[in-house]
């Protein structure tokens, strides 16, 4: 059964589905790049809410800035924006919900007019974020906007015109604030330490090049709350969306599948009101940075470090990795050891119960999260989620072979070829100059290390961190992912 709004009544009964009129509700919050995350985590808390017929101003338009947005843009206006969430734990009745709360999605390249009169409209209240961790054009080792990407230097000449988000915000902004309209906040709920202030820092730097008026009005009046966020959530599957059909006869052309656990911290700074989240599970706090610390260093940090490795042996799927237990020792090890000295106190947190609950959710066999997704953009997630563990070590004089190991497998992981000789594509917007660096037959180890808008200056100019990265990635080019971790964890007893 195709899903849409007139086959709601016909689901079966085990299948949530929306209790409200979805008629009835306006679209407060503007969605930025309506990928799996978003569609499994903010829709899907501001759904409980409108379930209990709350947050009735709160209902989502999604928006995809990107022409591969269109695909999901098309499924979603065919069955009337609803989909299906598709939990998959390692439980006998996972839950499955229809999910109403994106109401329309628009795209920018069928007319940024209409986009930006939408993020101008005082209906829209909240603009969130998932544009991934790339997607704030931030050298992250200098904290600087990059003004000089081409698709920045189109937007500060074409205002009217523009292709990226801060085009879009500052434009939209502009209006408002010609237009005496309060503000909206800006949400974003990408993985990224500090995610409120990299994207404030991202947009005021943009607004500051077109008008230094309408930068120090944004300063004073646009909030940019800072947020952990917590749901893994892979990419979806024609095998997922078989799966769904076959239990429930639900023919749903984009499903998203995520695990059962969900979490999310967030700064109580909302410049222009917000849905009562709390009520939902959302924990509200003034500052959320030990939350995220602990969330990125441990369970972003892990990811990377069962990633590549897990790639270069053959691993497809993250459950795979975890039932290696030679991988699984070194992840759990690369909590413990690497991760845990470095964090501060989490408030309200057992550190050590955490691990275990992240080590049960990564062996999670039913979700199958694919690893080739956890490799992808490994330029832009390995500086937020291990180098500031890496600089840590450095800094303190504190062991590190296992966190240089990570990049190590990286940088052979870029070279395109597995231990058992498959090929696989690197998913990177910088795959072309990684994989020239990583393939270079002379002076590989400075060249690659010299990949300054990835590892900074710090990192290249510690020698001992130089000598074991060295050490690591001659070792797994001759004697392998199995030898190498061996020796490495032989090393620490
Ligand atoms: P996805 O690939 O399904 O969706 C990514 C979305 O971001 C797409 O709509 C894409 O068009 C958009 N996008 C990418 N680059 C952009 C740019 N430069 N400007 C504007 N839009 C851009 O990925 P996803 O699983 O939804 O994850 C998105 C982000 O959510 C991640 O990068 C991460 O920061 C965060 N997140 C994901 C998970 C997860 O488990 N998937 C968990 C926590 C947080």
């Amino acid at each position: 059964m195709k899903l849409n709004t007139q086959n709601l009544s016909q689901l079966p009964e085990r299948v949530q589905r929306p209790l409200y009129d979805r008629k009835q509700v306006q679209q407060g919050i503007v969605h930025i790049g309506v990928g799996g995350f978003h569609r499994a985590h903010q829709a899907i808390y501001t759904e409980m809410l409108l379930n209990r017929g709350k947050a009735g101003e709160w209902s989502i338009c999604g928006v995809g800035l990107r022409s591969e947005d269109r695909a999901m843009q098309e499924a979603l206006a065919s069955q009337d924006y609803l989909y299906t969430l598709y939990e998959l734990g390692d439980s006998d009745n996972p839950q499955i919900q229809v999910v109403g709360a994106i109401g329309d999605f628009l795209l920018a390249e069928d007319g940024p007019e209409a986009l930006i009169r939408k993020l101008a409209d005082p209906q829209t209240r909240i603009v969130s974020l998932t544009i991934t961790e790339g997607g704030y054009c931030t050298d992250d080792s200098s904290g600087q906007f990059n003004a000089d990407l081409p698709q920045i230097r189109h937007d500060l000449a074409n205002p009217q015109q523009p292709k990226t988000v801060f085009g879009f915000l500052t434009e939209a902004l502009a209006r408002r604030r010609t237009a005496g309209i309060k503000p909206f906040t800006v949400m974003s709920c990408d993985n990224l330490p500090h995610n409120g202030q990299v994207a404030r820092n991202a947009l005021l730097s943009f607004a500051k090049l077109r008008d230094l008026g309408l930068h120090d009005w944004i300063a004073g009046n646009v909030s940019f709350p800072n947020a952990m966020v917590d749901r893994i959530t892979p990419m979806t599957s024609d095998a997922h969306r078989s799966q769904l059909l076959e239990e429930t006869g639900i023919e749903d052309a984009w499903p998203v599948v995520a695990e059962p656990f969900l979490q999310w911290v967030v700064e109580d700074r909302f410049c222009n009101g917000r849905p009562s989240w709390e009520e939902v599970g959302v924990q509200f706090t003034d500052d959320v940075t030990p939350y995220e610390e602990m969330k990125i260093r441990l369970l972003n940090g892990s990811h990377m470090a069962m990633a590549y490795l897990g790639a270069l042996l053959g691993h497809r799927y993250a459950h795979e990795a975890m039932q290696d237990a030679q991988l699984s020792e070194f992840v759990r090890t690369y909590m413990d050891r690497d991760v845990t000295p470095l964090l501060a106190e989490v408030p309200g947190i057992d550190l050590e119960h955490y691990k275990d609950t992240l080590i049960e959710r990564f062996s999670n066999t039913a979700i199958c999260d694919q690893i080739s997704r956890l490799c992808s953009d490994g330029s832009s997630k390995l500086p937020k989620f291990v180098l500031p563990t890496l600089l840590g070590q450095i800094e303190s004089g504190a062991e590190m072979r296992r966190t240089t190991l990570i990049l190590a497998a990286w940088c052979r992981y870029l070279r395109g070829v597995d231990e058992r000789g498959e090929s696989y594509p690197i998913v990177d917007p910088r795959a072309a100059s990684l994989q020239e660096a990583a393939c270079l037959k002379a002076r590989l180890v400075e060249n690659f290390l010299g990949l300054e808008d990835v590892f900074g200056h710090r990192i290249p100019a510690s020698a001992p961190f130089v000598a074991i990265f060295r050490l690591q990635l001659e070792r797994l080019q001759a004697l392998g992912v199995r030898a190498t971790l061996e020796l490495t964890m032989a090393e620490e007893v």
